[in-house]
C-alpha cells in the first residue's frame, strides 16, 4: 500500500492531504525563512492515531514536523527534510482543570485563546501566563520551546510551568512524564527523575507530546499599568535589577521605537496586580518612589500622561506591545529573541541600533524581562513581505543579531536553523556529543524534525 493510502487508514481521507495548495501553505511561515515543502499534512485527533502514525513513518523512515500553531518565525514546523507535518491542531481537548492544585490539562492543539477563554468563564479566578503571540498559538508548543508569557517576571518562562506531559517517542512508545506516570494527579513533574528536559527545547526532534499538564496561577482584579522612561542607555540594568528586587510586579518589559519622535527614549512599562485597591495603590507607590530615588532622581522619568490607547494595548492580556512594529507595512515581522545577562542591555541595545540602521530599518524593540536573572532582548524587524530584497535584508539582519547575542554571553531563543547551528558551535563538544546520544537513542531512524540541533 503506498504512503498516502496509509495514512488514510489511520485518519481518514479528511484530515490527510498532499494536495500542492496545502502543501504550498505549510511550506512557509510567516517569518522571513525560506519556504521548503512537506510531501503530506495529517491532522490526527487521538493518541492512538499519532502513534500510528508515528510507528509507520519510523518503519518507513519519513521525517515528521510536529506542528502547533505554526508561530515562532523560525521555521521550526518548516520540515528541512520534506516528510509529513503533524498538524496537532485538531487535538484540542482541555482535558482537565484542576482549580486546588492549580492545574490544567491540555492536548497538544489547544490555543492559547481556547484555554484563555475557558478559564475566564469557567475559572475567573485562575489565569495560565500567555504569550504576546497570535492567540492560535498553541499552549503545548509554546511551553515546549520554553516560551514566556504575561506573568513570566513573576513566575518563571512557561516552560518552568509543566508539571507532566503524554509523549509518543519516535520508536512509537506513549510514555507518561511526570507525577502522571505514577498518579492520577498531574500535579507536579517531581521528586522522580525529571525527564522533561527530554522534550523541552529540542523542537520536536525527540517525539510527539499529546498532552501537558501547565500550572495555573491566581488572577488578582485589580491591574495597572505604570510607565517610567529615560534617555540613559547606560542606567538600564541597574534600573532592572532594582525594579525586579522589588519583587511587587506581574509583567515587566522595556519598549521602545524611533517613530513616531515620542515613542524614541526607553521606556520601562510595569503592571502591577493587586487583590485589593489598598495593595495595587501600595504597590505603584512603591515604585515611583523606587524611581524618584534612582541615581539621584533625574534619570528615570514617571509617564503621567501615558495614551489611553497604549494603557489598553499594555493592559491587555497578552499586551500588545509588538503591535506597532509593521514599518513597512506588509506584514512581515521577525526577531532575534535574545536571552540575554541583564549587564550586557546597554550594549546589545546601541549594536542593535547599528545593525537595524545598517539595512535601513527603523528600530523597534520590545525586551521582557524574566524573573530578575535575564531578559528576552528583542531585536524586531518588520519587512514586506511582497518584496524579497527587503525579506533578505531582514535574514542578513537576523543573522547578524544573532550573531551578536552569542558574542554577548547571550543565547538565542527559538533560532532557526542557522541559529541553532552558531549554538552547537559553541557549545561544550562534551554536551553537543551529549545531545547527538540522547538523541540517537530516543529517534534511532532519525525521523523527528530533521536538520535541527544538528552541527
Ligand atoms: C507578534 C508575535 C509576538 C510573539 N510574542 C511571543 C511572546 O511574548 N512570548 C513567546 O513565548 N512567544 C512569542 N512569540 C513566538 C511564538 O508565536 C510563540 O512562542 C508560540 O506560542 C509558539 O507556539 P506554536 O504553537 O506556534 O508553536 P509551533 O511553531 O507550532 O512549534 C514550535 C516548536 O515546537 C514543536 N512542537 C509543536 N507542537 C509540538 C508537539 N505537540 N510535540 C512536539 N513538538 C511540538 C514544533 O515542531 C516546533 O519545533 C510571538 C510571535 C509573534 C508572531
Amino acid at each position: 500500500m503506498d504512503l498516502l493510502s496509509s495514512l488514510i487508514n489511520i485518519v481518514g481521507e479528511d484530515r490527510v492531504s498532499n494536495n500542492q495548495e496545502e502543501l504550498f501553505i505549510y511550506s512557509r511561515d510567516s517569518g522571513a525563512q525560506h519556504p521548503r515543502k512537506a510531501d503530506y499534512v495529517v491532522m490526527p485527533k487521538t493518541v492512538d492515531e499519532v502513534q500510528q502514525i508515528v510507528i509507520l513513518a519510523n518503519k518507513e523512515k519519513i521525517p515528521i514536523t510536529p506542528l502547533g500553531g505554526g508561530f515562532t518565525l523560525s521555521a521550526l514546523v518548516v520540515p528541512n527534510k520534506a516528510g509529513i507535518v503533524l498538524d496537532m491542531k485538531r487535538m484540542d481537548k482541555i482535558i482537565e482543570v484542576n482549580d486546588i492544585g492549580r492545574y490544567a490539562v491540555v492536548e497538544a492543539g489547544v490555543s492559547q485563546a481556547a484555554l484563555k477563554t475557558y478559564l475566564e468563564k469557567n475559572y475567573p479566578t485562575l489565569q495560565h501566563s500567555t504569550p504576546e503571540a497570535p492567540p492560535t498559538v498553541t499552549v503545548v508548543g509554546n511551553a515546549l520551546i520554553q516560551g514566556h508569557g504575561h506573568i513570566s517576571p513573576r513566575y518563571g518562562v512557561n516552560s518552568d510551568m509543566i508539571n507532566g506531559m503524554e509523549v509518543v517517542l519516535p520508536t512509537g512508545e506513549v510514555c507518561k512524564i511526570g507525577s502522571c506516570s505514577v498518579s492520577p494527579y498531574w500535579f507536579t513533574r517531581g521528586p522522580l527523575p525529571d525527564l522533561s528536559g527530554l522534550f523541552i527545547g529540542w523542537f520536536g526532534t525527540t517525539g510527539v507530546v499529546t498532552k501537558l499538564s501547565i500550572r495555573l496561577y491566581p488572577k488578582p482584579p485589580y491591574r495597572e499599568v505604570m510607565a517610567f522612561s529615560t534617555d540613559d542607555i547606560d542606567s538600564i540594568t541597574d534600573a532592572i535589577r532594582e525594579v525586579m528586587h522589588l519583587d511587587l510586579l506581574e509583567d515587566f518589559f522595556l519598549i521602545t521605537q524611533e517613530k513616531p519622535d515620542w515613542m524614541n527614549h526607553v521606556f520601562f512599562v510595569i503592571i502591577v496586580s493587586a487583590h485589593a485597591k489598598e495593595e495595587l495603590e501600595l504597590k505603584k507607590d512603591m515604585y515611583k518612589k523606587l524611581f524618584r530615588a534612582f541615581k539621584g532622581g533625574d534619570k528615570v522619568k514617571f509617564v503621567e500622561d501615558l495614551h489611553p490607547a497604549l494603557e489598553k494595548r499594555f493592559l491587555d492580556v497578552p499586551p500588545l506591545a509588538a503591535l506597532a512594529a509593521d514599518f513597512r507595512k506588509g506584514g512581515g515581522f521577525e526577531y532575534t529573541g535574545a536571552i540575554l545577562p541583564l549587564n550586557k542591555v546597554p550594549e546589545a541595545w546601541r549594536k542593535g541600533i547599528e545593525i537595524a540602521h545598517k539595512h535601513g530599518m527603523i528600530v523597534s524593540y520590545v525586551h521582557q524581562v524574566l524573573m530578575g536573572n535575564s531578559i528576552m532582548f528583542g531585536f524586531n524587524y518588520s519587512f514586506n513581505r511582497a518584496d524579497e530584497e527587503d525579506v533578505e535584508k531582514t535574514r542578513k539582519a537576523l543573522d547578524e543579531s544573532n550573531r551578536l547575542t552569542f558574542e554577548l554571553g547571550g543565547i538565542v531563543w527559538k533560532g532557526e536553523v542557522g541559529a541553532q547551528k552558531l549554538a552547537m558551535e559553541r557549545m561544550d563538544p562534551n554536551t553537543a556529543d551529549l545531545i547527538k546520544k540522547i538523541k540517537g537513542l530516543l529517534d534511532p531512524n532519525g525521523i523527528m524534525n530533521p536538520g535541527n540541533w544538528e552541527k
